[in-house]
């Protein structure tokens, strides 16, 4: 089939959710994307920040393709050796003490929310308790995740929320003080606001969150659906600001492709919160989830994942802080590590249309909100990559 006649036959048969881009994608080998006509996209977008290890990862495929020959799914109700591998290795590299398996970032952020009721519910036996989230925060998309998202337009047409979460200025710690009162059992947050334009945390705020929860008995959600796994050149974003989360939400990058995401949480935590009964999922780490996160986790040390985010991010701001000197339609630049974005004035240039442009010129990239486009590549990308970006970017900003 032509990409044309899959296009169309797509545009009878999908929910119009999504305003696709007119490509369809075949294979992917390292930063590198081709699609049916065997065009190839340097890739700066990792779908979304998912596939840290680059594509066709061969440890990886391997790995998965001696799993679904063993066994690809049992209940929940029995253990299985990957899944727990999995636990073991992300309760250690996130300081947590225990996971509940999820199959979508959002899922991860029912059960955060959840457990957060739960353990207040717990300690006063009052069923009207409060959770803060932020203005411009992402969650996801189910009414739990929704209902935490604080954009107006992706919650209208879907009320009412499910009610009792208040909204307050990311790097705003006045703002958070004045909502905390008696009924408040959770502060939820990402640690850098993604979909909401790339805002890391100030350091500020963030401590003075964390000495918050601490004083009021209030328990600090983090997503770091988004900007975890690496990303931010340090395994997860909180260990740049010297505080922990009480529950930790991971999802994308976390399983490099396979639909897994994660709520974790404190011992303390968990000794007063979920029980049997209480939370479940049917496919929610089954060993191919497992064996996907277990596996995605050994390649990030063996492939120095982190080092190298470190060094090529340096690279990378060096090089998007000259197209903020050079264009004056780039208003500044912000981000941690592979997760940047540029800031556009948006009088005198379309961040849409220069995605649009990009991608004609085989760059693949993404916006985030209005005004920022994003550059999310995959953990693997070399300075190489960076330069051939910038190249075709600063060809596109010119129209
Ligand atoms: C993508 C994202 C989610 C939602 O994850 P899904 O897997 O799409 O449900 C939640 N929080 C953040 C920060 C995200 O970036």
């Amino acid at each position: 089939m032509s990409m044309q006649q899959v296009i169309e036959e797509g545009e009878q048969v999908l929910l119009h959710t999504y305003n696709r881009y007119p490509i369809v994608l075949d294979h992917g080998d390292g930063m590198y994307l081709y699609d049916l006509d065997g065009k190839k996209y340097l890739d700066f977008c990792a779908g979304i920040a998912v596939f840290a290890l680059g594509y066709n990862n061969k440890h990886y495929n391997d790995a998965l393709k001696a799993q679904v020959d063993k066994l690809l799914h049992t209940s929940n109700y029995y253990y299985s050796e990957p899944t727990i591998q999995a636990a073991k290795k992300l309760t250690a590299v996130t300081g947590m003490d225990r996971v509940f398996f999820t199959n979508s970032g959002a899922e991860a952020i029912e059960g955060a929310i959840k457990a957060a009721r739960k353990f207040a519910y717990t300690h006063d036996g009052s069923t009207d308790h409060e959770i803060i989230a932020m203005h411009h925060s992402f969650h996801g998309r189910t009414m739990g995740a929704l209902s935490a998202t604080g954009n107006e337009k992706y919650q209208k047409p879907f009320m009412p929320m499910i009610g009792n979460i208040r909204f307050a200025d990311f790097n705003d710690l006045k703002s958070v003080k004045a909502l905390v009162n008696d009924k408040t059992c959770a502060i939820i947050m990402e640690t850098v606001q993604g979909e909401g334009g790339i805002h890391p945390a100030d350091p500020y705020f963030m401590r003075g969150i964390r000495q918050l929860c601490d004083d009021r008995g209030i328990l600090l959600i983090l997503d770091e659906i988004q900007c975890g796994m690496g990303r931010s050149g340090k395994m997860f974003a909180f260990e740049h600001y010297g505080v922990k989360p009480d529950i930790l939400t991971v999802a994308k990058a976390v399983g490099c492709g396979v639909p897994v995401g994660a709520f974790l949480m404190t011992e303390r935590v968990a000794k007063s919160s979920l029980v049997a009964g209480d939370h479940g999922s049917t496919y929610g780490g089954n060993p191919l989830a497992g064996c996907a996160v277990s596996t995605v986790l050994d390649l990030f040390e063996e492939n120095h994942i982190l080092e190298n985010v470190v060094n090529v991010s340096k690279y990378l701001s060096a090089r998007l802080e000259e197209l903020v000197l050079e264009n004056d339609c780039i208003l500044g630049h912000r981000g941690l590590g592979l997760m940047q974005g540029l800031v556009f004035d948006t009088e005198l240039a379309s961040p849409g249309e220069i995605v649009k442009r990009c991608l004609d010129n085989g760059l693949i990239l993404i916006t985030a909100g209005a005004d920022v486009i994003r550059f999310l590549p995959p953990l693997i990308a070399g300075t190489e990559h960076v330069d051939e970006m910038i190249e075709i970017f600063r060809k596109c900003l010119k129209g």
